[in-house]
Order: C-alpha cells, then sequence, then structure tokens
C-alpha cells in the first residue's frame, strides 16, 4: 500500500484508551509526514490527541524540522516558514566530541543543510533469536552539496536537529497502532502498544524493531505501510506493521508488534 487516500473508521471508542468522549479525527500518519493521506475517523479522545501530539511534536519539529521545511512537507504551522532558517555551527573533534561553538549559520532554507534521521533498529525482542543483540543505531539521510559545505570550515559542523531516541520509538508505536487498529479492528488482536504511545510503558524495543539489513531506496514510493500476521515459535500469533517512511530515501524498515492474536 503506497501514500494513497486511505480512511478508516469511524471508531466507536478512542483507539488509545477505550473512551467514548469527545472523539476527534486521528491522522494515523501524522499530518507533517503525509498530510492527510490516512485519517482515521472519531478515533482519539481528546486526552489521548493531547499525549500523542506532543511526541509528534517533538519529532517533526525539533528532530525533523528543517528536512521538512526544505522539503515542503506539509506543515500546520505555515506561519512559522519564513523561508529563512538559522543552524548552529558545533566544532568537532577527531573523536566525535561536538562542542557547541557561539556562531550560527543564518540563510535561505533552500540554501541550508538539513538531514532526515531516523531509528535504524534490530528486530524486535519478541520476535529476535535469543542470542540477537543488536543495538539501535541512528540512521541520517542527507544530500549536502558543495556550496552548503562552503559554510563550514574543517572540523565543524551544523547542527540540523535533536533527536530524542524514546519519542521516536513512540512515534513509531503510534503510526503502527493506528494502522493495526485501522486494517484489523481490535477483535482480531489485542493491542500491544498503547502502553508505549501513552507513556505508561518503556520497554521499546519489545515490541518496535525493523531489519538490520537496510532495502535499497524505492523511488517510486514515499511511505509504505502493510499488516501482516507472524507465528513465533511458542505459537503465539502477532499482528505485525511493516512500516517504512521516505522509502525513496532508502530510509530503513520497520517491523512493530502491533499486538498479539485473540
Ligand atoms: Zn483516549
Amino acid at each position: 500500500m503506497d501514500s494513497k487516500l486511505v480512511r478508516y473508521g469511524p471508531a466507536s471508542s478512542c483507539i488509545y484508551c477505550g473512551s467514548t468522549e469527545n472523539l476527534t479525527d486521528e491522522h494515523v500518519l501524522p499530518f507533517g509526514i503525509a498530510g492527510n493521506a490516512v485519517i482515521f475517523t472519531k478515533a482519539s479522545c481528546k486526552s489521548c490527541a493531547k499525549a500523542t501530539s506532543s511526541i509528534e511534536a517533538s519529532v517533526l519539529s525539533q528532530t525533523l524540522g528543517l528536512f521538512r521545511e526544505k522539503y515542503g512537507v506539509p506543515t500546520r504551522h505555515p506561519k512559522r516558514r519564513t523561508g529563512r532558517a538559522q543552524r548552529w555551527v558545533v566544532s568537532r573533534s577527531d573523536t566525535g566530541k561536538i562542542t557547541p561553538l557561539n556562531r550560527k549559520v543564518e540563510g535561505d532554507v533552500r540554501d541550508l543543510p538539513a538531514a532526515y534521521l531516523a531509528l535504524h533498529l534490530p528486530p524486535a525482542k519478541l520476535l529476535a533469536a535469543e542470542n540477537a543483540n543488536s543495538e539501535a543505531k541512528i540512521w541520517m539521510w542527507h544530500n549536502t552539496t558543495a556550496e552548503e559545505l562552503t559554510l563550514l570550515q574543517k572540523n565543524q559542523a551544523l547542527h540540523l536537529g535533536k533527536f530524542r531516541p524514546s519519542d521516536m520509538y513512540r512515534f513509531l508505536a503510534k503510526i503502527a497502532h493506528g494502522i493495526a487498529v485501522g486494517e484489523l479492528g481490535t477483535e482480531v488482536f489485542s493491542p500491544s502498544l498503547t502502553g508505549i504511545i501513552l507513556g505508561t510503558d518503556e520497554d521499546y524495543p519489545r515490541c518496535i524493531g525493523g531489519l538490520i539489513e537496510l532495502e535499497p531506496p524505492d523511488p517510486e514510493q514515499l511511505h509504505v505501510w502493510n499488516v501482516g500476521w507472524a507465528r513465533t515459535p511458542d505459537g503465539r500469533g502477532y499482528a505485525i506493521v511493516r512500516l517504512r517512511m521516505y522509502a525513496l530515501l532508502g530510509a530503513p524498515t520497520y517491523l512493530i508488534i502491533a499486538g498479539v492474536a485473540r
């Protein structure tokens, strides 16, 4: 499935907490990534909308804000885009140590570098072989031009975004949960991601993982996802969301356990 328009719902209760009060439409793929491509009508109560909005703000604005502005990704805050931006300059030692310098580079957004940052994850613990022991890493795409590099001296770099892994995991959980509930409904599986989304469960790697082997960029696809089932050796069936945002950049593929088969 590609990023064509998808509509789920209406849900009869909040897909995160079960409340039936004040339900609002939910962007399953956040507006700031995919516009109105995937909407679940009447799927989130106000309180859960507040929780998920704060995760999305961290990722979309602090981590990906510069990337999104430079490449014209949709925004709910068009007035904040002035076409100009600043990047803080940092120095980078041979050992990789980053030290902020008291200097900014300012210019037209189109002339400044920006990067797409994502988690590059090993398989979810529930799906991995017992001795699988890979660590989560940060994956980055950029296409910095020679002009952009002239902004910098040797051993300098630009600060292109804050990266909070916990918010990234929760961002992925939120998307995967919405896709799984939208595609399958909750009669066939018992959701496993709501605690992560609402902040009561911090064991992210248990259910949120991905392919260590990066797939080649897919120039035809922006965001790709589908839902399937996997059975583990202990005989349990899991609903798995396969999600790849920015497939055209070669970004990592996630395999996220949305829940256990009922
Ligand atoms: Zn709720």
